[in-house]
């Protein structure tokens, strides 16, 4: 489990992946989906993020600061 905060998804410089520990779906994570904003210390859990495939909600988090970061991580469905 992770204890990153909604604060964390919306100042991060680097796209940020989201790993299914269950089906190891592959997400990536963007403001958008969690409506992020700066000062909100809400967690990912706290807002309910789950896996869209087999709605779990124990993943973990990938820092993806490389542009072949990211390819290598969506390409690892
Ligand atoms: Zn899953």
């Amino acid at each position: 489990m992770t204890a990153l905060t909604l604060h964390d998804v919306a100042v991060s410089r680097s796209p940020l992946g989201i790993e299914c520990e269950h089906c190891m779906r592959h997400v990536l994570l963007t403001r958008a989906i969690v409506h992020a904003r700066a000062g909100d210390t809400r967690t990912l859990e706290e807002v309910g993020l789950h896996c869209g495939k087999c709605g779990s909600r124990n993943f973990n988090v990938v820092r993806l600061e490389k542009p072949s970061r990211r390819t290598a991580f969506m390409r690892n469905l």
